[in-house]
Parts: C-alpha cells; sequence; structure tokens
C-alpha cells in the first residue's frame, strides 16, 4: 500500500493522509489548513486529489484542522462514507459550522473595505455546504464498546481505540489484505495527554502496529502536571475580589472551556474557591458543552468519581451563565467585578473575547488569564509576551491589566506522553511523525533513533509518498 502525505507534514494544520491499496482510496482526516490568508485560500480551495476518487475517508476527530476541508471534499464529488464517532460527528458539524460563519463575515468585512472589484472574496465555503456533509457521517463507536470492527470492503477493515485528546477523538486501527499479506496500520490523530482533568489517557493497541502515523506536537518538550492550574486559578480569583475586578479568559470552545468550567465546578464543591460569578460568552462553547452530558461513559475515574455517581451536571454552575446574544455580551462591560469572562477565541484572533479585551485590558485590576499555546503573530502572544500597546480593532491600547499564563492545559502529549505511549505499540517496524513542525520533529526522532536503532524513523514532508 501506498501512504501519500498530504497535510500537517511538518505543520501542524490541515491533517490529510491518503491510504491507497488494491485500487482503493482511503483518506484520514481532510483537515483546514490555518495560516496566512493567500496560503489558506490556495491550500484549502482546492484539495490535493481528485475528491471523486476518495472511497471512503474515516475521521480521528472534530477538531477543524483535522475536518475542517470536508465540506470542499463533499462539494467537489465526493460520494462515499466519512465514518467517525459519534461525539464527533455532533461536534464536527458546530465546528464547520462555525467556520462556514467565520468565512461569511470575514469575506463581508474584507469586501467592504476592498476598493477593486476584482479583488472581492467568496468564503470558502457555506453552511449549505456543511449541512451536506453531515448527510455523508456513518457513526462508529469506540471498539471497547462494541468489540465490534468495521469493514470497507474484504481487504480493509478499521477500530477505533480512544485518544484522549478531545471528546470522541480516536485513533484510527486498520487491517489491510494485500494478497496473502496482513498488514496493519495505526494513524494516532492527535493523542491526548497521560493525564487530564476530563478525559482518560489514550488506549494503547492490542494488535501488533506494522507501521505508525503519529502526531508529534510537542516532540521536544514536557507540560507540566494539570493538578498546578488550581493554585492559578485560586489566586485569580483571590485578586480579582480584593479589587473588584474581572478575570478575562480567552479559551477555545472546544475542550478548553469544558475543562476550566470542570475545574471550578470542583474547587467551588471544595470550597477552595468563592463563588464569584462566571461567563460562558461563546454560543459554540454552549452548544459543544450541551453534547458533553451525553458522553459521560467516555469520561475517566476521576469525571465519574467527582460528579458521575452524584447525577450532577458538572457543566453547570449556580453561579455560571452561558451568554447568549451580542446585547448580554456587550452588558457585561457595566456589570461591576468580581466575575469571570470565558470567552473565545483561544488565540485572541477573533471573536467576543476582541471586545472584553478592549474594555478591561488597561485597567489594573483586571487579569488576563491564558490558557493555551499562543501561536507567533497572534494578539493572544503578543499580550502574553506584553508588548505593550496592542491593536484591537484598529485601535491601540495599553496592556494594564495583569496577564498570567497557565502552561498546563495542553490537550496534546508531551514528549514523555509520545515515548510513553510508543514503547506500548507491539512490533512497530516504521514510524512517521506528522503534526508537528520540523525542530520539534527532529528533537523526537533523534530520541527514537537512540530508543530504537533499527527502527526507520520519516518526518514527511507534503506531498511524499511511501510504499509500506
Ligand atoms: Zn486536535
Amino acid at each position: 500500500m501506498k501512504i501519500n502525505f498530504l497535510g500537517a507534514d511538518q505543520n501542524v494544520t490541515g491533517s490529510k493522509h491518503l491510504i491507497q491499496t488494491n485500487g482503493y482510496n482511503l483518506l484520514l482526516d481532510c483537515g483546514f489548513y490555518q495560516g496566512r490568508r493567500d496560503e489558506s485560500n490556495r491550500l484549502n480551495r482546492t484539495l490535493p486529489f481528485e475528491p471523486k476518487e476518495i472511497n471512503a475517508v474515516i475521521l480521528s476527530h472534530a477538531h477543524l484542522d483535522h475536518c475542517g476541508t470536508l465540506p470542499i471534499l463533499v462539494k467537489d464529488g465526493f460520494e462515499g462514507k466519512i465514518y467517525c464517532t459519534p461525539a464527533t460527528a455532533e461536534i464536527a458539524k458546530y465546528i464547520m459550522l462555525d467556520a462556514a460563519e467565520i468565512q461569511k463575515q470575514d469575506a463581508l468585512y474584507f469586501n467592504k473595505h476592498t476598493e477593486n472589484p476584482a479583488d472581492q472574496i467568496s468564503p470558502i465555503y457555506t453552511e449549505q455546504d456543511v449541512l451536506k456533509v453531515v448527510e455523508h457521517f456513518e457513526t462508529i463507536d469506540y471498539f471497547k464498546h462494541t468489540g465490534q470492527w468495521t469493514a470497507l470492503n474484504e481487504n480493509i477493515r478499521f477500530k477505533f481505540y480512544d485518544a484522549g485528546h478531545i471528546l470522541g477523538s480516536a485513533i484510527i486501527f486498520l487491517e489491510i489484505k494485500e494478497g496473502e499479506t496482513v498488514k496493519t496500520l495505526a494513524f494516532t490523530g492527535d493523542l491526548g495527554r497521560e493525564y487530564s482533568p476530563i478525559l482518560p489517557r489514550p488506549e494503547y493497541i492490542q494488535e501488533d502496529v506494522q507501521t505508525l502515523i503519529t502526531e508529534c506536537t510537542y516532540g521536544d518538550k514536557n507540560h507540566s502536571p494539570i493538578t498546578d492550574a488550581t493554585g492559578s486559578f485560586k489566586g485569580a480569583i483571590a485578586t480579582v475580589i480584593k479589587n473588584k475586578g474581572k478575570i478575562i479568559v480567552p479559551a477555545f470552545s472546544l475542550g478548553r472551556t469544558q475543562d476550566i468550567i470542570y475545574i471550578l465546578h470542583k474547587l467551588l464543591d471544595q470550597k477552595l474557591i468563592p463563588a464569584i460569578p462566571i461567563y460562558i460568552d461563546s454560543p459554540l462553547a454552549k452548544n459543544i458543552t450541551e453534547i458533553f452530558p451525553k458522553y459521560i461513559k467516555d469520561f475517566n475515574g476521576n469525571f465519574q468519581r467527582d460528579f458521575g455517581s452524584r447525577g450532577q451536571s458538572a457543566f453547570s454552575i449556580n453561579n455560571l451563565t452561558y451568554v447568549r446574544t451580542i446585547e448580554e455580551s456587550k452588558s457585561l462591560n457595566n456589570k461591576p467585578g468580581p466575575m469571570m469572562i470565558i470567552c473565545a477565541s483561544g488565540m485572541c484572533e477573533g471573536g467576543r473575547v476582541l471586545h472584553h479585551l478592549k474594555n478591561n485590558i488597561e485597567n489594573p485590576q483586571n487579569i488576563i488569564l491564558i490558557t493555551g499555546y499562543q501561536a507567533e503573530d497572534t494578539l493572544g502572544r503578543k499580550i502574553q509576551d506584553g508588548i505593550s500597546p496592542v491593536k484591537i480593532y484598529g485601535k491601540e491600547y495599553k496592556i494594564r491589566a495583569q496577564v498570567k499564563t497557565l502552561h498546563e492545559f495542553s490537550a496534546h502529549a508531551d514528549q514523555n506522553d509520545l515515548s510513553s505511549y510508543i514503547a506500548h505499540v507491539k512490533n512497530l517496524q516504521r514510524l512517521f511523525l506528522v503534526h508537528t513542525e520540523l525542530p520539534q520533529a527532529t528533537v523526537f526522532k533523534e530520541l527514537m533513533e537512540k530508543s530504537y536503532p533499527l527502527l526507520p524513523v520519516e518526518i514527511p514532508t507534503m506531498g511524499q509518498s511511501f510504499e509500506v
């Protein structure tokens, strides 16, 4: 069989891997490339293969950089099934609809400020395109719940292991017959951490894995344990109570927001923090959080112990309000502190977080709590690095609020987690490192070559193919 690496190669977005065997074309992930506008347009509007020739897609999880170009695939003629877990199907729909809305707003804004009609842009895809994708979803639960394989044809079958990265995330394990030979291949998608607030650690694959394609986002470093975040929340809340200030928490609507609600709920139950008003100001986060209680069976033992047996929802707290409309969101500005506002986007690149930052960043009574990785050139990174003044909606603001970073919240395996996961893979013969940048991948490749001198380790480039 041939593996074609067509996205997230020496890069962390646009995940796409095409497996070709016995005339069958199987696509693993169909992710959106996130980066500079012109490059993102070029890579997302046209896929690097003929959509009509793809027989099936298996989707690892619902993050946009893994599912976000499915609407283009379907629009351009794909007719097969898209296999994913039930939670992934539900969440991916909201993630793609949100992306369509952002593209629409983006095009409106861009066209309004462009004088030449020839430069006008259109959204990459629309809400209608997303709704057509949903018709292709075929949901398959984790093997641990069903005990069933899924056959794509007489030669190919697969099962999902739990990847522990976000709700519904799966490791795809494939068994492929070529003549008399049976080949095995696993794709980790994105791999979760050994310990996370809600989800279990990534499940180990029971079978031999000849070829492993693994993510390697943090191949070069280790995270702090997530329990350390408790102290930071306690400290920030004590400060804003004293100051009557506001805590602004830019957070991703999927994963990070639910982790934070869970931790705050637990701290409140243990009476470790006082009940200040908490606002979740992101309609996407509300939609996604509503999906979570349906999948309690997929949460970890701590979660079951803390909330499962009490029949209490971990995601609703008395002092927590989900903000729906823009008017409600704006009205928070006139309400006095203390309060916490958790809002998208996680890197402060758009969304409601911008007006909360604009209104609060110049007040030293307030705290901005950064909870995730801030990519270069984003507003979030500038705030994190204290590069004052910052520009918001074209106007300059001095950073006078306190800025604190919680490094503990990554949903990705770190170097130790990755090494330990690979150590549990049986009879591995070939390793491919994807969803990573070259410096991180190089450090991890050297580590792997030292640990397993006979194992070939590759860091593919975009467009490269390998026979395995
Ligand atoms: Zn992911």
